[in-house]
């Protein structure tokens, strides 16, 4: 749900504030609908206090990368702000496929075929079904999750075919020393060939450069909230 500028918390946050106005003269730009791009917040290593103004000024859709720091804080915030979408978008271990199922509405980083079946599981056992994702490792960088572009038809058909997943869109991560333009170009490529509407990709440093490509998602985090401190998992 986003508010219109006039409900709009006057302390809308300066980050937010700027982030908004580049993804619409982005979309713009682009020749692309107003509002046709969502903002995803990505709020990890920020406690509820830094969030709670984003949630305030009407930002409902919040990434997170770790499913233990997620349960720590949004299930409060979600009690205070019901409507919240909550994604996932770091590496998810099978071991946590039950809590990730609980929490999280959307799962954007379905990556190998035994988190396939864990999830497929838990959605049957809770009988909750977070809209999931598949991530892809566009550059094809070893240190990196993802199914590799290659392989993305055949991971998708498996996950419908042999866990009965819906799969409505790809994410990816491109590599952090190149030119984004072409990953994103080829992840909206993949996608359109299986004809999946979401595309996941774009960051603080390229979000605009993503909105270009066809980006349905940006994930933006350090423009919104601020520098943070460097994650032993990134
Ligand atoms: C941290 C993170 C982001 C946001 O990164 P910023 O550079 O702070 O915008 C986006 N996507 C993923 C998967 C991340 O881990």
């Amino acid at each position: 749900m986003t508010m219109t500028d006039d409900q709009r918390d006057e302390a809308t946050p300066a980050g937010l504030d700027e982030v908004r106005a580049r993804i619409r003269a982005a979309e713009e730009e682009a020749g692309r609908e107003p509002g046709s791009v969502t903002l995803v917040a990505v709020s990890k290593t920020f406690e509820a206090p830094d969030i709670r103004p984003v949630l305030q000024a009407g930002q409902r859709v919040f990434g997170e990368n770790r499913v233990q720091e997620a349960m720590g804080k949004w299930p409060e915030l979600r009690e205070e702000f019901p409507d919240i979408e909550l994604q996932l978008i770091g590496p998810l271990q099978t071991n946590k496929a039950k809590e990730a199922v609980t929490l999280f509405d959307v799962i954007s980083s379905v990556d190998r075929e035994k988190l396939a079946g864990s999830l497929a599981k838990e959605i049957e056992k809770q009988g909750r079904a977070p809209r999931l994702r598949v991530q892809v490792n566009i550059g094809e960088e070893p240190q990196k999750a993802g199914i590799p572009p290659a392989e993305t038809e055949e991971f998708v058909r498996r996950c419908r075919e042999e866990h009965g997943l819906e799969i409505e869109g790809l994410m990816c991560i491109p590599p952090f020393d190149e030119a984004p333009a072409p990953f994103f170009a080829l992840l909206a490529k993949l996608a359109d060939r299986l004809d999946l509407p979401v595309r996941s990709m774009g960051m603080s440093g390229d979000f605009e450069i993503a909105v270009a490509h066809g980006a349905t998602e940006v994930r933006v985090g350090s423009a919104i909230f601020g520098g943070r401190p460097p994650l032993k998992s990134d």
